[in-house]
């Protein structure tokens, strides 16, 4: 499909596992699409070549989601170099476990920068430069219905606080047309939790399919979401996780 024929996308965090495979669908189905990334100049510039592939527009940016004036700065600089912006993706998150004695301040800090002030701050800019039908779409986690491993207090706060961001942020950019909405992914296979790492089984069983995901899966609805046909769904949390949470 075209639906996206003539917009412009931007991913946070589009190199590499699900940000990647959201950057490539949303150019399949038409948009011009800005990235970026943290370390991977090698997967962004693969990326890249993908997105071009479809004939469409690409730019990789390499920015810390933990700083908070390059993500404002990016958002600015997609809409301008790209003449527009409809669709934000807020992908990019920092994910570390331990138990609560050795989780400390800091590990606090960079997980609430990247994982909360990062989409905040990046939907905020956005927001100047959406219109009437513009999009953000923000990838939280399963955790957040059901945190089934200790170590995960950190990272489960920290998309939980998503819930929040999105719903609150529907009602502040609803009378503009802009809908905002949460994809909470179940078990994907990407380096962030491989299909074959070592509480990969454990995990497959949580889920009622009985199978990790793949980033395409999660691409899909992203996709849904950032077309004209989710018009009229805002404020939602939507649970593509193979049933890891019911
Ligand atoms: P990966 O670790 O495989 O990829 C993360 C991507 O985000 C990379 O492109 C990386 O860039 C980028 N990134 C990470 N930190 C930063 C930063 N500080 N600044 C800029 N870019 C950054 O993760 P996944 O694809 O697995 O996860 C994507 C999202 O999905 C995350 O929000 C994660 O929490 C969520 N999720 C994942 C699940 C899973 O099972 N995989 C389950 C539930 C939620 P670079 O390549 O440069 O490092």
């Amino acid at each position: 499909t075209t639906d996206l024929d003539g917009k412009v996308a931007l991913v946070i965090g589009g190199s590499r596992g699900i940000g990647a495979g959201v950057a490539a669908r949303l150019a399949e189905d038409g948009a011009d699409v800005v990235l970026t990334y943290q370390h991977r100049d090698d997967q962004a510039a693969a990326v890249v070549k993908q997105i071009e592939g479809f004939g469409r527009r690409a730019l990789a940016v390499r920015v810390d989601s933990a700083d908070p004036e390059a993500v404002t700065t990016v958002v600015d600089r997609a809409a301008a170099e790209f003449g527009r912006l409809d669709i934000l993706v807020n992908n990019a998150a920092v994910f570390f476990v331990g138990p609560v004695d050795e989780l400390g301040r800091e590990d606090f800090d960079r997980m609430i920068a990247v994982n909360v002030r990062a989409p905040f701050l990046a939907s905020k800019a956005a927001a100047r430069h959406l219109g009437d039908g513009g999009r953000i779409i923000t990838i939280g986690s399963n955790m957040v219905e059901r945190t089934v491993f200790p170590g995960f207090s950190l990272y489960s706060m920290s998309k939980t606080a998503l819930v929040g961001l999105t719903k609150g942020l529907s009602r502040d950019l609803g009378p503009r047309g802009v809908t905002v909405n949460l994809v909470n992914p179940g078990p994907i296979d990407t380096d962030m939790n491989p299909a074959d790492g070592p509480a990969a089984a454990t995990i497959r069983d949580f889920t009622a399919l009985g199978r990790y995901g793949s980033p395409a899966e999660i691409a899909t609805a992203v996709a849904f979401l950032a077309g004209d046909g989710a018009r009229y769904v805002t404020g939602a949390v939507i649970n593509v996780d193979g049933g890891f949470s019911v």
